[in-house]
């Protein structure tokens, strides 16, 4: 049995290894681009330095389950004009919104360690996966999207678009996370992962923790969609006419035509993962 101090310094090494592992295959397999990698590797040492190595595996999967989601639906994307630019690789901006609010929650525990921000975490990862989920298996959906909103019909890759299938997706990619989540629990608390130094209070809690995740990874991928179809920017083309999402079309500009101009999708997935991360806490504090 090792002391809590060989053991946290175990736990740096670890996590610097599996960063300077991970950071380089995301690159090399054109998950993200060289700023999105640098940004995701910065995210990975604070995450891993805090709470510890077995969280950073639970990123690192949830980069890969995300980019392979992306890939399943880029072809299909690209037809509907809604395809992620760079082919599917990410920048640093999408990092930031999908990690930011995780990393905070990270950031908080070596403040005051608590289970909470565990709880926070994880949540917040667990809305970014939903939300990628919902959005990549939806698109393969065959039923027309209709806006969350207001029921109508619109086009897919429209913002604030929802098909059934997409609420399925939503559920695969907020239990992916919390399963792995209720795993490392389970496994500190057996001894495994003697790096997850301050993992949670009880081992009964271990179920409460899947709860609380897949609640606010569920609560987050249904703002994104709300928020979506209420408060971000759409702009009309003023060559072709075209509702978009982008402030430029047919290399010109457009006008705001709906939303809030600066509430772009980054913007959404920030917003949407802090009211997702925040429903994980509170349903985890009210248990
Ligand atoms: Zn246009």
């Amino acid at each position: 049995m090792c002391t809590d101090e060989s053991g946290i310094l175990y736990g740096y090494v670890e996590s610097l290894a599996m960063v300077l592992i991970a950071a380089p295959a995301a690159y090399g397999f054109g998950f993200l681009d060289l700023a999105g990698t640098l940004t995701a590797a910065a995210m990975g040492i604070v995450v891993g330095f805090s709470i510890g190595p077995s969280f950073l595996g639970l990123l690192i999967l949830f980069l890969v389950v995300n980019s392979v989601f992306t890939r399943l639906g880029y072809v299909k994307k690209a037809l509907n004009e809604a395809a992620e630019p760079k082919g599917g690789r990410r920048t640093w901006t999408s990092v930031v919104s999908n990690g930011l609010v995780g990393t905070v929650f990270a950031g908080f525990h070596i403040a005051m360690p608590s289970p909470v921000f565990y709880v926070g975490f994880l949540a917040a990862i667990a809305a970014s996966s939903a939300d990628t989920a919902a959005t990549e298996i939806g698109l393969l959906s065959r039923v027309r999207p209709f806006m969350i909103t207001t029921f109508k019909r619109v086009e897919p890759g429209v913002s604030g678009g929802v098909t059934p299938l997409g609420f399925v997706g939503a559920l695969v990619g907020a239990l992916t996370i919390a399963l792995v989540a209720y795993l490392i629990v389970v496994l500190s608390h057996l001894g495994f992962t003697p790096s997850a130094v301050y993992a949670a209070s009880k081992a009964s809690s271990a179920p409460l923790y899947l709860v609380a995740v897949v609640v606010g990874g569920f609560v987050g991928a249904i703002s994104d969609s709300v928020l979506g179809a209420t408060v971000q920017a759409r702009y009309k083309c003023s060559k072709c006419g075209r509702i978009t999402e982008k402030p430029t079309h047919c290399s010109g500009p457009s006008t705001l035509s709906s939303g809030l101009d600066a509430i772009d999708n980054d913007v959404v997935n920030i917003l949407a993962t802090v009211l997702g991360s925040a429903s994980g806490v509170l349903v985890f504090a009210l248990i």
